[in-house]
């Protein structure tokens, strides 16, 4: 399955996404992940009861349909859950806001399309990466942008605080970076005619493509990247039975199951973000 590696492989890959994705300092950092958790939704933890920390803004992974918090992670977390005996409970909050929320113990996981990197490794432990994911860019139908090159200068939108915040800020020269709370807010900013260009993870993208008349993605991915979960680092046991649901969840085809149902037909992140001219691209710094 090109959608998902066996986890081996993607661990054996991880260095090499770590590299790629950590490459700037953590001194300039755009936000600071161990701020207060405040923002973070009211969910009281129990014995009984996983937590999982996300923001539900982020199709196909976490987002609201009706009432319900849906999607890929959603489905992950529930599944967890189940067979760890516990009943999962959803904690919507700000992005940045999930690993203070993490750390402080108010949640138990964080799971939101988190991609791992050296900077919050420092913070919270990851399980093993469940899928690979990239930084794709979304243009105005007419726009002449193909790709990074095309970039420079220009005035970009990316959500606060994530990988793409953080490599629009550290690669991409001359630019002024416009940091919203939910992806959503830089594509109207986009639709508007306030920016350039959004940086923000394919799949994301793919879904505000096909819901937005007058925008699309270039064809090219700016970053190799791996989602994982984020746990405390003082619940390794937690960490270890994650990782051990995570491995018989793929050997029975579960996660599978759970990839096809919101990402359809293949045509998905990973084998772009495969691709060698992503991977050569990122290395390229
Ligand atoms: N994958 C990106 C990151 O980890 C964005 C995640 C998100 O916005 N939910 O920073």
């Amino acid at each position: 399955m090109k959608r998902f590696k066996t986890l081996t492989a993607i661990v054996l890959a991880s260095f090499m996404a770590f590299q790629m994705v950590g490459c700037g300092g953590s001194a300039d950092q755009t936000t600071d992940e161990n701020a207060s958790a405040e923002e973070s939704a009211d969910v009281e933890n129990s014995e009984d009861k996983l937590v999982w920390a996300t923001n539900a803004e982020f199709e196909p992974y976490e987002y609201r349909d009706g009432g319900e918090i849906v999607g890929i992670d959603a489905e992950i977390a529930d599944e967890i859950a189940s067979r760890l005996g516990l009943e999962a409970e959803v904690a919507d909050m700000n992005f940045d806001s999930i690993i203070p929320a993490v750390t402080s113990g108010k949640a138990d996981i964080g799971i939101a399309g988190m991609t791992v990197t050296e900077d919050r490794l420092q913070n919270v432990n990851f399980s093993t990466p469940y899928i690979n994911a990239g930084q794709a860019i979304i243009v105005p139908e007419d726009s002449d942008i193909t790709g990074e090159d095309d970039l420079v200068g220009l005035t970009i939108g990316v959500q606060l605080g994530t990988t793409g915040d953080l490599y629009v800020t550290d690669n991409i020269a001359d630019t002024t970076v416009e940091r919203y709370t939910k992806g959503f807010e830089a594509v109207q900013a986009l639709l508007q005619g306030k920016i350039d260009a959004v940086v923000i993870d394919g799949e994301p993208a793919k879904a505000f493509v096909k819901l937005n008349e007058g925008i699309k993605m270039c064809d090219d991915y700016l970053t190799v990247e791996e989602y994982a979960i984020a746990v405390s680092k003082d619940n390794e046991e937690l960490l270890d039975q994650i990782n051990s649901a995570l491995a018989d969840m793929e050997e029975d085809g579960t996660l599978t199951a759970i990839f096809d149902k919101y990402l359809g037909d293949g045509e998905d992140t990973d084998e772009a973000a495969d691709s060698d001219e992503a991977a050569e691209e990122t290395t390229a710094e």
